[in-house]
């Protein structure tokens, strides 16, 4: 039909720009700090019951599904405070602002283990352009850490690791300093806003370390299982090539997958591994953030 082609082609190329999505320059090749060859960003999110309400509200009446996500307050969080405990490791925390409002004795737990805690949206609803929900997502969020843990957050991971324009733009007026969300470089690096300006400090993300895609099943997320030989394969391949590259990794772990039980023995595992290889850097996203912005700043000199 020659018509519906002529009223659509127009609108594609008006809707898919030949220019890449992401204006931001390559990530400069600064050093890690005290000799480390590389950077592992320890990151865990807590999405608790919202993973699952946040494509569906009527959900929350479905006791067992809600049961995943309580599996965090009731067990998760604790038993992965223990283990950073034990390994002396500070991590960040990525929380739903429903996840304190519901669960505040385990945000406290967190915020006492003197970990750092950061925005992880409200509901955890994928951010969308023109969504009205995406200034409130941000506002709540950042108004719950503040009221009751009396955090302001400087670093923010997108709910879905969606995200848009609007969303960047928001981020950087309401103060945040570092985004944990893209997939594209093994190395921290600056975005650009549409308008030129620079945008957040990005500390990138590769689906390798999300627990959830190797370890978490339900109807609503059917997935393979996978054992744990299988994940510490792909997990200490990342990490060695990563390091041979002098990049960065980063977690996205789920306390409602990697605090059960067979899956917190092999994140142990393969801390401790990271750990005996002497030159990667395990931080938090306010530390590599900050290491960022000094190099940057000494650069610009
Ligand atoms: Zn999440």
């Amino acid at each position: 039909m020659p018509e519906d082609n002529a009223a659509t082609g127009p609108c594609w190329q008006e809707r898919v720009p030949l220019a890449p999505a992401n204006h931001a320059p390559l990530a400069p090749e600064y050093p890690w700090p005290d000799g480390y060859q590389a950077a592992m960003f320890l990151s865990f999110d807590v999405d608790a019951e919202t993973a699952w309400t946040a494509k569906d509200p009527a959900r929350y009446t479905e006791l067992v599904t809600m049961s995943y996500g309580g599996y965090e307050a009731r067990v998760g969080v604790r038993k992965l405070l223990e283990l950073l405990a034990q390994e002396e490791l500070t991590a960040t925390f990525f929380l739903t602002g429903w996840s304190v409002e519901a669960h505040p004795a385990m945000a406290d737990a967190i915020l006492h283990a003197g970990h750092e805690i950061a925005h992880h949206g409200f509901h955890h609803l994928m951010p969308q352009p023109g969504d009205p929900m995406l200034v409130e997502e941000v506002d709540r969020g950042l108004d719950t850490l503040k009221r009751r843990l009396g955090v302001i957050p400087i670093g923010y991971r997108a709910p879905y690791g969606e995200s848009c324009e609007e969303l960047r733009v928001l981020l950087k007026k309401r103060g945040l300093v570092y985004s944990s969300s893209w997939r594209d470089d093994v190395r921290p690096y600056r975005h650009v806003l549409a308008d030129g300006a620079p945008g957040l400090i990005e500390l990138p993300v590769t689906m390798t370390y999300d627990d959830w895609l190797f370890g978490l099943s339900h109807r609503y997320s059917p997935r393979p299982m996978f054992p744990r030989e299988h994940v510490l394969s792909i997990w200490k391949d990342e990490l060695e090539e990563t390091r041979a590259w002098g990049g960065m990794v980063t977690t996205v772990l789920h306390p409602q997958c990697s605090g059960r039980p067979m899956r917190l023995k092999l994140l142990r595992e393969f801390l401790q591994h990271t750990r005996s290889l002497g030159d990667v850097w395990i931080a938090s996203g306010r530390q590599i953030a900050h290491h960022f912005a000094l190099c940057e700043a000494a650069s610009e000199r």
